[in-house]
């Protein structure tokens, strides 16, 4: 038999990808099925992007990549941040950045605080590379964000990294500047504990983003923040992010990036330079579209029978609340006991798959990703309504 690692004993086949397979499943099966359950734009890729791919394939650029990105691209990054060419390291996605991250800081039994609810995949990557996930329940009472009080409090010796992500899959929450601010006073007490900070959704935002490298200055020498092209550009299979911070972190995740995939693609790279060199017109242009659908969605779901949301300030997911439906029954006769449960009978009796809230540890919640058109908008609304209207 296949024996599988000890390492990998606690990874579990994300929760996302089986409502996914079962949707797709049903589609197979000629049924008609809306998903509103994945994490990507709907948009194309910008006709200059996917032109300066073309360009790069033709003059050549078609070979290894030096393995911390192309001088190019991590210049355009290091300017965009204000930062020199040596504290940027480009990856495959923004999710190899947070795996070269944790697997060149970790040591077994070393703790990251993860404030929940958070994107499925953190706790795994953590856990892949050894470390303990301390885990900070933060509720729709605050907002989805950790206070600095809880943050002190889950703060002990072998703590090396608090994750940030704002604006936040799932919530969509976002930090001010006076949260973040509020949370380094604390950090200030702790030199031994560094920020990870994933800003994927900065340009997805309705309020004032703040970074947390300019929120707080004086802790950029222990501050990693996490980015990418993946969200902004509409370039999720590009696969293309970065790391900013410290030269030490970039060394050290380049070491590993050098012993797992090497260089990212050429291509990729070329593409994704010219989508940061390029208009920036389409960041403000999109955001307001999301915005525009965001607000179609929080006003849809609290005019549903037993649904709840707040509004996210950033992102394009809404978080809602099916507390409310726990505990009746569908016309087949099941009790619906768990978030789980609420979004089985959403796709078994409408064809709507979304995401339980326990995929992001925080149950009788459910995400919905409004990054599709406004008639499947409109659609899974409508389907929303049909399916809680049984409830009995
Ligand atoms: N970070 C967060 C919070 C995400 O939601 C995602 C994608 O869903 C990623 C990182 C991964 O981004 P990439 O596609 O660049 O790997």
């Amino acid at each position: 038999d296949f024996k599988r690692a000890d390492r990998i004993a606690n990874i579990t086949f994300s929760q996302i990808a089986q409502i996914s397979e079962a949707a797709a499943q049903m589609r197979a099966q000629g049924q008609d099925v809306l998903a509103l359950a994945t994490g990507e734009p709907d948009f194309a890729t910008p006709a200059h992007v996917c032109d300066a791919a073309t360009a790069a394939m033709a003059a050549g650029q078609t070979r290894y990549t030096p393995t911390a990105g192309t001088p190019a691209l991590r210049d355009a990054v290091a300017e965009r941040a204000g930062v020199d060419r040596d504290n940027v390291l480009i990856s495959t996605g923004a999710k190899q950045v947070l795996s070269n991250l944790f697997l060149a800081s970790l040591d077994p039994g070393d703790e990251v605080i993860c404030p929940t609810p958070c994107w499925t995949s953190y706790p795994d990557i953590i856990r892949f590379a050894g470390g303990v996930v301390r885990e900070i329940c933060c509720g729709a009472d605050q907002g989805y964000k950790i206070t600095a009080a809880q943050l002190e409090a889950a703060i002990t010796p072998r703590t090396r990294w608090v994750l940030l992500n704002s604006p936040s899959n799932p919530t969509g929450a976002m930090y001010s500047q006076s949260e973040i601010q509020a949370l380094g006073a604390v950090l200030r007490r702790h030199p031994h504990v560094w920020i990870a900070s994933d800003e994927i959704y900065q340009h997805i935002a309705y309020a004032t983003f703040t970074s947390v490298r300019d929120a707080l200055p004086d802790l950029v020498g222990r501050t990693v923040v996490i980015n990418g092209v993946s969200k902004a550009y509409s370039m999720t299979g590009w696969r293309i992010g970065w790391a900013v911070g410290p030269q030490a972190a970039i060394l050290a995740m380049r070491d590993v990036q050098g012993q797992s995939t090497s260089g990212a693609c050429s291509i990729a790279q070329a593409a994704a330079c010219a989508a940061l060199l390029g208009n920036q017109a389409l960041l403000a242009e999109r955001a307001a579209i999301f915005r525009n659908r965001r607000d179609r969605v929080v006003s849809a779901i609290n005019a549903t029978p037993l649904l709840s949301c707040t509004v996210p300030d950033g992102a394009f997911y809404v978080f809602a609340s099916c507390q409310a439906t726990l505990g009746r029954v569908t016309p087949t006769g099941d009790r619906i006991e768990t978030d789980v449960d609420f979004c089985r009978f959403v796709l078994a009796d409408q064809g709507l798959a979304l995401v339980p809230g326990s995929a992001f540890s925080l149950q009788d919640h459910f995400r919905l990703s409004y990054a599709c058109s406004d008639a499947d908008l409109t659609d899974g609304m409508a389907r929303l309504r049909r399916a809680t209207e049984k409830l009995i």
